[in-house]
């Protein structure tokens, strides 16, 4: 064989490793990461998404997963066994809620949500057998940020652990383990992988304790990541500082344009002055503010469909954060499965609609916007 010395590291797109013999084996076995055993246990391309994910957000260690739901699961199994119960923050994923409302309750791990104003006061919520508070550092649709510090400070006065998914903000703007949080998780599908080609997640822990326990959790309920989707998203990662900021400043431009438009009802966007959490969301995000935001129209089935329909710059896909824009309608899609009092409650009718911003020129993205809204 000639001496092969990649420079990126190659797909192992195996799912098994060979040995020499029965002492080779039990080298695996006596030296932890000394060799790989089976892909589902640990490959060199999920380690590197978890290595680089862990160093992101400055944690002792990661577990790469099979998608954003998976990591999500990991890291309430980490803390939370039959007989517990959880806080959600009531602005969550769709798919958190679901998990806990339709799995997790079956398994008798329950749930009470907690309005965004009570997040800094627990007292109300908080039972004998909490165990953790799962929130978002910017909520979906309406992006209002959480003062990670004081939810932690709030947590641990409780002696609950704080779950941070943190998909929205990405390490880029915001490192949830430095305020205090004891997990951090993402859907890689997103902003780390960044190009809507890939579906995977990740969890990191602050302690290496944590950071066992996940990985066990990953390995034995089978939530590990593929080698291919573990490659691609590590690729994606390689410019996620750059695309971070391009999508902040994009959407910074997006959402003071929209202000603007007489058809436009409201905008929802932290870097905004008017933003009810715009100081605390720039001194978290290190004055940036993400690729997200949401604005109102007329609650027109007609008028919205028709701003769809003439936008070339912004499909309606119902995923977020790819270099391409999109939006989505949180009504029709992520936020279907609420109730009819939970959606008046956020404020979640027909005309409100999501953008993801991506890095296309922004005076493109403007004059798309100002002839679908025209
Ligand atoms: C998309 C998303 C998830 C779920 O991730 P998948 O990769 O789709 O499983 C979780 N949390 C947030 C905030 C998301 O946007």
């Amino acid at each position: 064989m000639p001496n092969i010395q990649p420079k990126i590291t190659p797909i192992y797109q195996t799912s098994v490793f060979k040995f020499e013999d029965l002492d080779a084996v039990q080298q695996y076995f006596d030296e932890p990461g000394s060799r790989y055993l089976y892909s589902r246990n640990g490959n060199p391309n999920s380690d590197e998404l978890a290595t680089a994910v862990a160093q992101w957000e400055g944690g002792a260690g990661a577990v790469a997963t099979g998608s954003g739901m998976a990591a999500i699961f990991a890291a309430l199994l980490t803390y939370c066994q039959a007989g517990d119960h959880v806080l959600c923050a009531a602005d969550i994923y769709g798919g958190s809620a679901a998990l806990l409302n339709l799995e997790l309750s079956r398994l008798g791990i329950a749930v009470t949500y907690v309005p965004f104003e009570s997040l800094y006061d627990l007292a109300a919520y908080v039972q004998p057998t909490t165990r953790l508070l799962l929130c978002e550092t910017m909520s979906n649709p309406l992006l209002r940020v959480v003062d990670l510090r004081a939810a932690a400070a709030e947590c641990h006065r409780h002696g609950l652990k704080l779950v941070v998914d943190n998909t929205f903000s990405t390490p880029v703007l915001t490192r949830p383990l430095g305020y205090g949080a004891d997990l951090v998780l993402h859907s890689v599908t997103k902003y780390l992988a960044g190009h809507s080609d890939v579906t995977a997640g990740a969890v990191v822990a602050r302690t290496p304790e944590d950071a066992a326990r996940l990985r066990q959790i990953g390995v034995i309920f089978g939530l590990t990541l593929s080698p291919m989707e573990s490659w691609l998203s590590v690729r994606g990662m390689k410019t996620m500082r750059l695309r971070v900021a391009a999508h902040s400043e994009n959407a910074l431009a997006v959402a003071e344009f929209l202000t603007r438009q007489p058809a436009v009802q409201a905008v929802y966007y932290p870097g905004l002055a008017a933003h009810p959490q715009n100081q605390l969301a720039s001194e978290q995000g290190g004055g940036r503010f993400g690729g997200m935001l949401s604005f109102r129209l007329p609650d027109d089935e007609q008028l919205v469909n028709r701003f769809m329909q003439r936008s070339q710059r912004f499909p309606f896909a119902p995923s977020l954060a790819g270099v391409d824009s999109s939006c989505s309608s949180p009504l029709y899609t992520s936020h279907r499965a609420l109730t009819d009092a939970q959606r008046a409650e956020l404020g979640i009718s027909v005309g409100l609609v999501r953008l993801s911003v991506g890095i296309e020129p922004v005076e493109e993205l403007l004059a798309d916007l100002a002839q679908a809204l025209g």
